[in-house]
């Protein structure tokens, strides 16, 4: 179906949160019509296929600790999950840090790991248990610090900061200075004390596509650029749609230029190589994280945690580094990390994301406005956290607000 002219509601971006907007309008009834300038629906949950892999654009996994993974049907993206945890490399030898909770059997290498004395290991456990389980609005009233004087205020120690929590953050919120808002890492780590983290079996971009498949055929138009946007209206390399809501779904820069007054925060940037080995050399899935004085931030074999990723029994390993690295600098590093010989690594793509996500320093704005008055609207993850928990949350709220405006008397829709 070709973009109509008119439509009651229309949201450009079909990133997760204009799609989470988007679906609930459908299913409030409204006439929605969702447009993308690019050829997929997802936004930046990107997947293409390279010689008969399934590469994600960036290496990121989806936390079944986010409360609006809710609003996913979990079973039909077929997840392959992480162990909780991490492997450390420490001169050479490398470590496994495993959730003792959810892995019994991880907890002698756990209790030995070198993240410092026993008193360290407790405060890790005891800051894990507090962001996991304080109420929200508790965690939200606290002080708000850097991420960094956070974890040494709840008493981690150097060693845990230096060799767990800087790499393992620094591939989450991608900056390692840990400037972040303490109120962020609080959020995000509940959500990995309380779920699950996995990779869909065709791919993080599987999870648009459910999203868009709910909106309903012909309602979702690709290749379609906004130009200009107003309350009632918008102008697009397809022709004008008239409206009565329009929602702006779009990234923080993008949404910038199209609506005056809003602001975009400074992004954040990760590389991504990608590696093929003859076999994984690990007997578990889990995250490897980058040394002190290396460049990558952490170095994952992604079929151990999802074997869909390959079609042949080959191992894909995807290391991410914060800086622009070539895959010739970081090859050594990978095969160290994994503890194999840089031969046995085949390169297969590198990817640079600079406007992987916006920054989330103090003070934290968690849910910014979404009504911005006559008839529009902005959602993204720009709008509260910068992540897929963000976009979508962000795109209910655009959803609640566009049906409090469209169907006063229905409370049930709003
Ligand atoms: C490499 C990488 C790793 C990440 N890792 C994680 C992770 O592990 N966990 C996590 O929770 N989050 C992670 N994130 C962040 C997460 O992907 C984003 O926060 C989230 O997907 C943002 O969704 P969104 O809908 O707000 O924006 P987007 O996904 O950017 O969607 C915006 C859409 O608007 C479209 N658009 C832009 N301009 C126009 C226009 N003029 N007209 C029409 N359409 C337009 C774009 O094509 C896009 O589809 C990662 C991001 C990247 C890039």
């Amino acid at each position: 179906m070709s973009l109509p002219p008119r439509a009651e509601v229309v949201v450009v971006g079909a990133g997760l949160a204009g799609l989470s907007a988007a679906t609930r309008l459908a299913a409030a009834g409204c006439d929605v019509h969702v447009l993308d300038a690019a050829d997929h629906p997802g936004g930046r949950l990107a997947t293409e296929r390279v010689d008969g892999f399934v590469v994600d654009r960036g290496f990121q996994v989806l936390n079944t600790g986010y409360p609006r993974a809710a609003d996913l049907d979990l079973p039909a993206l077929e997840l392959g999950w992480f162990w909780p945890g991490a492997v450390l490399r420490v001169d050479g030898h490398a470590h496994r840090l495993v959730d003792p909770r959810r892995r019994p059997a991880g907890l002698p290498a756990t209790l030995h790991a070198p993240v410092g004395s026993p008193l360290r290991k407790a405060a890790i456990a005891a800051y894990s248990a507090h962001a996991g389980y304080t109420p929200v609005d508790r965690l939200l009233r606290a002080r708000e610090v850097s991420a960094e004087q956070r974890l040494r205020t709840a008493g981690v120690g150097d060693a845990a900061l230096e060799r767990l929590f800087r790499p393992f953050l620094a591939g989450v919120l991608l900056e390692d200075r840990l400037e972040t808002s303490s109120r962020y890492l609080d959020l995000l780590w509940r959500s990995f004390a309380r779920g699950a983290i996995g990779l869909p079996a065709r791919g993080m971009q599987a999870v648009g596509e459910q999203l868009a498949a709910r909106v309903g055929a012909g309602r979702v138009h690709l290749g379609v650029r906004a130009t200009s946007v107003a309350g009632d209206a918008v102008t697009t390399t397809a022709g004008p749609v008239r409206a009565e809501a329009v929602v702006v779904a779009t990234d923080a820069d993008t949404a910038a230029g199209l609506v005056p007054g809003l602001t975009a925060t400074a992004p954040r940037q990760v590389t991504t190589h990608l590696h093929v080995l003859p076999s994984s050399p690990w007997p578990s899935p889990l995250i490897v994280l980058g040394t002190p004085s290396g460049r990558l931030v952490n170095s994952v074999v992604l079929t151990d945690a999802q074997p869909a990723y390959s079609r042949d029994g080959r191992a894909l390993v995807a290391s991410s580094s914060l800086l622009p690295t070539t895959a010739a600098e970081v090859r050594d590093e990978v095969a160290a990390l994994h503890g194999v010989g840089a031969a046995d690594l085949d390169h297969l793509t590198s990817l640079t994301v600079p406007r992987a996500q916006p920054a989330a320093l103090p003070p934290l704005q968690l849910r910014r406005p979404v009504d911005l008055g006559g008839g529009l609207y902005v959602c993204g993850d720009h709008r509260d956290t910068p992540s897929i928990q963000g976009a979508m949350a962000s795109g209910a709220r655009a959803a609640r607000a566009v049906l409090r405006a469209l169907r006063p008397t229905d409370r049930g829709a709003a």
